[in-house]
């Protein structure tokens, strides 16, 4: 999915101006794209016809990065679709707080019993596990397990008792001890039957869950989301724990699940690991999906602070190498709007390795005095084609800004990678970037 989204992106970003004819053409690509990452058909129609609405609403044209207006829309339905934003664990008035792991079998539930646990417990909360599913062959030894990883108290009452009476017993257990979460792991099937669910229902109707967490396993795509709705016809869910994130390269039971079912997604597992699993952000998920790491933070600040008329013309500069050291000032003025530049280079994809180059380079005040001296010291010549500064030139330009040879060739140095960052972020940025320059 991130990849074609991304080659959707990259076309539109190489777009000076986005007709409707182009929009037309990007939804329909990101359509297929979502389709065949398994997001259900319904969910992809309103999704797209959501973001023509707002991308015409809009006048993209009158924006100096228009294709990065559609992303800017994309990615915030896409959040939206999700739940807009991150759903918290629910909390009882009166301690324990009930936490109830439904799903099908494999899904996840145990694991993400333990996982849930942990969290419960960086913040400080005594969670107490109750093994309700004596079916599984060594369930209850596997949930056993996981509570001695994490030095978190099990509750279990071998196989022999029903599911019911455990969960019971295990309630009061938890009330007993001050246990101020209390989280039942249950049973799964292979599929959804008649059985299940009534003990599922029995156990709920027993001990009033505060949350009902459908654990589903993202790699099955559509499934989990089709098994989502069976569950929450016939159990109040009140939300969604995905697991298997770490495999799931589609996202579509991600871009799926709340708008199928209307619970949110509050967890997220991606791996084996005991602490593989992270409250959900939607918006994080969003831009995992769009490939896009921080480079969506990175666009709004960019809009926020970069003039266009500015940019525009310094994107020609760059394109037609006239790129001198008086724009390399400028240039760095505007980047300092940007914030700190340590920050910025983090944010841009593939652009680590350039900052060692330019980890001594520090966008402050002084520094851009200093700089601005050393640039007012060239010729005019010089300045156009920085080529000509030899090591005599470069002397003279040390002498006359009062600063020293080393300085002199670190800028010129740093001028040669602003060069090629900023040869690098107008494809990005700009309106005719090489294509794919984000890569
Ligand atoms: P249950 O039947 O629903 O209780 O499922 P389990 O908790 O026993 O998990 C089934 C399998 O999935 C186990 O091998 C887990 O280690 C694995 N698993 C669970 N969550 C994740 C995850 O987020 N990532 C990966 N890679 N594996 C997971
Ligand atoms: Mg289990």
């Amino acid at each position: 999915l991130t990849n074609r989204l991304q080659n959707v992106f990259s076309k539109l970003r190489s777009k000076g101006k986005v007709t409707e004819e182009d929009l037309n053409e990007a939804m329909r690509e990101v359509r297929l794209a979502l389709l065949e990452a398994d997001v259900n058909f319904k969910v992809v129609k309103d999704f797209i016809a959501k973001v023509k609405e707002k991308a015409l609403g809009l006048d993209v044209s009158k924006s100096f990065t228009p294709g990065m207006v559609v992303i800017d829309i994309v990615n915030k339905e896409m959040t939206e679709l999700m739940g807009g934003t991150q759903s918290k664990l629910a909390k009882a008035n009166k301690p324990p707080t009930v936490i109830m792991m439904v799903g099908l079998q494999g899904a996840g539930k145990t694991t993400t019993t333990g996982k849930l646990a942990k969290l419960l417990q960086k913040s400080n909360h005594k969670p107490l596990l109750v093994a309700c599913d004596i079916y599984r062959p060594a369930a209850i030894k596997q949930l056993q397990v996981l509570g001695e990883q994490i030095n978190a108290p099990v509750f279990s009452m071998g196989d022999q008792t029903s599911p019911v009476e455990i969960a019971k017993a295990g309630l009061q257990h938890a009330k007993e001890n001050q246990n101020d979460y209390v989280i039942f792991d249950t049973a799964g099937r292979l599929h959804i039957d008649e059985a299940l669910m009534e003990e599922l229902k029995q156990i709920h109707q027993n001990v009033k869950p505060d949350e009902v967490l459908l654990v589903v396993d993202a790699m099955t795509g559509q499934d989990a989301v089709n098994v989502a709705q069976s569950f929450h016809e016939q159990l109040e869910l009140t939300g969604v724990v995905l697991t298997k994130l770490d495999g799931d390269t589609r996202g579509g039971a991600a871009l799926s699940v709340k708008a199928v079912t209307g619970k949110p997604i509050k967890f997220a597992a991606m791996g084996e690991k005991i602490d593989a699993l992270e409250p959900f952000h939607p918006d994080r998920m969003a831009s995992r999906i769009l490939g896009m790491g921080d480079m969506l933070s990175l666009i709004e600040k960019a809009q926020a602070n970069i003039d266009a008329d500015k940019a525009a013309e310094m994107e020609r500069k760059m394109r037609t190498a006239e790129f001198t050291f008086d724009d390399f000032l400028e240039q760095m003025a505007q980047i300092r709007n940007l914030g700190p530049l340590d920050q910025l280079m983090d944010m841009l994809p593939g652009m680590n390795k350039m900052k060692g180059n330019m980890k001594d380079m520090k966008v402050d005040e002084k520094q851009i005095n200093r700089v601005e001296a050393i640039v007012r010291s060239m010729t005019k010549a010089e300045k156009q084609k920085p080529e000509l500064l030899n090591h005599s030139r470069r002397k003279r330009v040390a002498a006359g800004s009062g600063t020293s040879i080393t300085e002199v060739n670190r800028l010129i140095k740093q001028f040669e990678d602003m060069r090629k960052m900023m040869k690098q972020f107008s494809s990005m940025m700009g309106p005719k970037g090489p294509k794919g320059g984000m890569k």
